[in-house]
C-alpha cells in the first residue's frame, strides 16, 4: 500500500470522507467521467466537470506518467430530447439512426471546439453510446449487460420493456444514502403498470419504428434507458471495476446509483469504482441558471467575450465540491490575475521544476484555490510556468498571448509595431509632442503603451498591450 500511495487524497462520495488514493493496479489508473448529452450547445455549468476533472487527469498523468492513465468520458448521443430533434429534421432519405448521428456529430464538433478553447485535454477514449448498444464483435455492450441482468434475476421483461428490479439488490442506495421512503417517492414520478416495484428503472424500452430510433434486441425493437450506457462503456473500456468515477452532484441519484446497481449485479462484485467524485453546481450572479431567468450562458457565448484561459481560471478559483457563483466581477479578476502571471512568466518557454506547495495543494483533494493562491507568490518564471502548466495555465508565452489578442481584436500588428517603433524613436529624440500624438493614435486603435527603462542598459523601452 505504501508503495502505490503517491500522496493523492480524494474525497469519496461513497464514504463521505477524504481518503488516500490507491489505484487497483499499481501503475495504471482508470478514470470515468459522465460526459455531455449532445443535443444542444453545452452551457457554462457543463464546463465545470470538464475543467475540474481535466485537472485531475493532468495530476494523475503527472503522478503516474501519461501512459499510465486511461480517462474515459462518454458522449450521450441517444436520449429522448435528441430523438425528438432528429425526428423533426428527418427527411426519410436515410434511417432515423443516421439522422441522429448527423445531428450529434454537429453538436459534438461544437462541444470539442468549446472545451479545446478551455485548455482541456482530450480524454483517452470518448465512446458514443450508440456505438455500444449492439457491437456485434463479442465485446461488452448494452444488450449483453441487460441479458446478463435478466439471466441473473436482477431484471425482467414486461410489455416490451426490460426493468431493473431494485429489491433484487439488498444494498441498493449505498452511494446516495437516501432513505427508502425518499427513493420510493422519487420513483413514483414514473409510475407504470408494468413495474413490479415503484423503484424499478428502465434498461430497455420499445421504439416506434416510424418515429423513434431503435435497435433490434432479444426484447424487440427498442432503445436503451439512460443509465445502462455507462455500465456498458465503462465495463468495455475500463473493466468490471476501476478506480475513479466522477460527474456533477446531480448525477449521484439516480444515475450513479443505478450504474452501480447494473454493474455490480452483473459482475457480482461489491464495487463498480472505488472512488466517486462529484463537483458542486454553478449558478450565475447568485441565481440558478435557467432559460426563464435569462441568465443561461452557453460556453460559446462566454467564449465570445472572454479568453478560454480566463474562464478556466474563474472555474478553478473555487474548490470543485463547493457551489460556484459565476459573476462578471469574478471574470474580470481572473483576467487580471492571468495578466500578472504572464507578466512574470514573460517569454520563458522552458518550464522549470514544479513548486512543491502547488503540487501538495492539488494532491489534497484538488485544492485548486490554494494552488492558485500559491501561484500568485511564485517569483521564478520557470517555476511559475511549470506549476501553472500542471493546472493547464500559461500554455503560451506572453508575446504569443498578446499577438493572439491582437488578432482577435482585428488589430493590424504591422501597423501597431511601426507606430510603437516611431513612438520609441520620438521619445529618444525627446520629441514629446510627437510621442504623445503617437500614444493617442495607438489608444484609438485599442492599444495601450507602457513606457519604461531597460534595467540593464538604462535605455527607454516601450511595451504595449491590447486594452479591454
Ligand atoms: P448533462 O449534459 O446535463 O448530462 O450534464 C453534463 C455534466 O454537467 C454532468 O456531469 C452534470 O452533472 C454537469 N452539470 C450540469 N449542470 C451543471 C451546473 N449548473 N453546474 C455544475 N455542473 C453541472
Ligand atoms: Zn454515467
Amino acid at each position: 500500500m505504501a508503495e502505490t500511495f503517491k500522496g493523492l487524497r480524494l474525497h469519496n462520495t461513497l464514504t463521505r470522507t477524504k481518503e488516500d488514493f490507491v489505484p487497483l493496479d499499481d501503475d495504471h489508473v482508470r478514470l470515468y467521467v459522465c460526459g455531455p448529452t449532445v443535443y444542444d450547445f453545452a452551457h457554462i455549468g457543463n464546463a465545470r466537470p470538464v475543467i475540474v476533472f481535466d485537472v485531475l487527469f493532468r495530476l494523475l498523468r503527472h503522478l503516474y506518467g501519461p501512459e499510465h492513465v486511461t480517462y474515459v468520458r462518454n458522449v450521450t448521443d441517444v436520449d429522448d430530447k435528441i430523438n425528438k430533434r432528429a425526428f423533426e429534421r428527418w427527411t426519410r432519405q436515410r434511417p432515423l439512426t443516421a439522422e441522429i448521428r448527423a445531428l450529434t456529430d454537429d453538436t459534438l464538433r461544437q462541444f470539442h471546439a468549446d472545451v479545446d478553447a478551455l485548455g482541456v485535454l482530450r480524454p483517452t477514449h470518448e465512446p458514443r453510446a450508440t456505438d455500444f448498444i449492439a457491437r456485434g464483435d463479442g465485446t461488452l455492450d448494452m444488450i449483453a449487460v441487460i441479458a446478463r441482468l435478466v439471466e441473473k434475476g436482477h431484471a425482467y421483461e414486461a410489455e416490451g420493456h426490460v426493468l431493473f428490479h431494485v429489491p433484487s439488490m439488498p444494498n441498493y442506495g449505498e452511494l446516495s444514502r437516501r432513505p427508502t421512503d425518499d427513493l420510493i417517492a422519487g420513483a413514483r414520478v414514473e409510475v407504470a403498470p408494468y413495474k413490479r416495484d415503484p423503484m424499478d428503472f428502465v434498461l430497455w424500452k420499445p421504439s416506434d419504428r416510424d418515429t423513434e430510433p431503435g435497435w433490434d434486441s432479444p426484447w424487440g425493437y427498442g432503445r436503451p434507458g439512460w443509465h445502462i450506457e455507462c455500465s456498458a462503456m465503462s465495463g468495455n473500456l475500463l473493466g468490471e471495476v476501476f478506480d475513479i468515477h466522477a460527474g456533477g452532484l446531480d448525477l449521484i441519484f439516480p444515475h450513479h446509483e443505478n450504474e452501480i446497481a447494473q454493474t455490480c449485479c452483473m459482475t457480482g462484485l461489491p464495487r463498480m469504482a472505488n472512488y466517486w467524485l462529484h463537483n458542486g453546481f454553478l449558478q450565475v450572479e447568485g441565481e440558478k441558471m435557467s432559460k426563464s431567468l435569462g441568465n443561461f450562458r452557453t460556453i460559446r457565448e462566454v467564449l465570445d467575450d472572454w479568453p478560454g484561459e480566463v474562464i478556466r481560471l474563474n472555474m478553478l478559483k473555487t474548490h470543485y465540491r463547493q457551489p460556484i457563483d459565476w459573476t462578471l466581477k469574478g471574470l474580470e479578476e481572473s483576467e487580471k490575475a492571468l495578466d500578472g502571471w504572464y507578466r512574470r512568466a514573460g517569454d520563458m518557454s522552458a518550464a522549470g521544476s514544479l513548486d512543491a506547495d502547488v503540487l501538495d495543494a492539488l494532491a489534497d483533494d484538488l485544492n485548486t484555490p490554494l494552488a492558485i493562491a500559491r501561484l500568485h507568490q511564485i517569483e521564478t518564471p520557470e517555476t511559475l510556468k511549470a506549476s501553472a502548466g500542471l493546472m493547464g495555465f500559461l500554455p503560451e508565452t506572453a508575446s504569443a498571448r498578446e499577438a493572439g489578442r491582437t488578432a482577435r481584436a482585428g488589430i493590424d500588428m504591422a501597423a501597431v509595431e511601426a507606430l510603437v517603433a516611431a513612438s520609441t524613436a520620438a521619445r529618444a529624440a525627446k520629441n514629446w509632442a510627437e510621442s504623445d500624438r503617437l500614444r493617442d493614435e495607438l489608444a484609438g486603435m485599442g492599444i495601450q503603451l507602457k513606457q519604461g527603462k531597460d534595467p540593464a542598459t538604462g535605455q527607454p523601452v516601450t511595451t504595449w498591450e491590447v486594452k479591454r
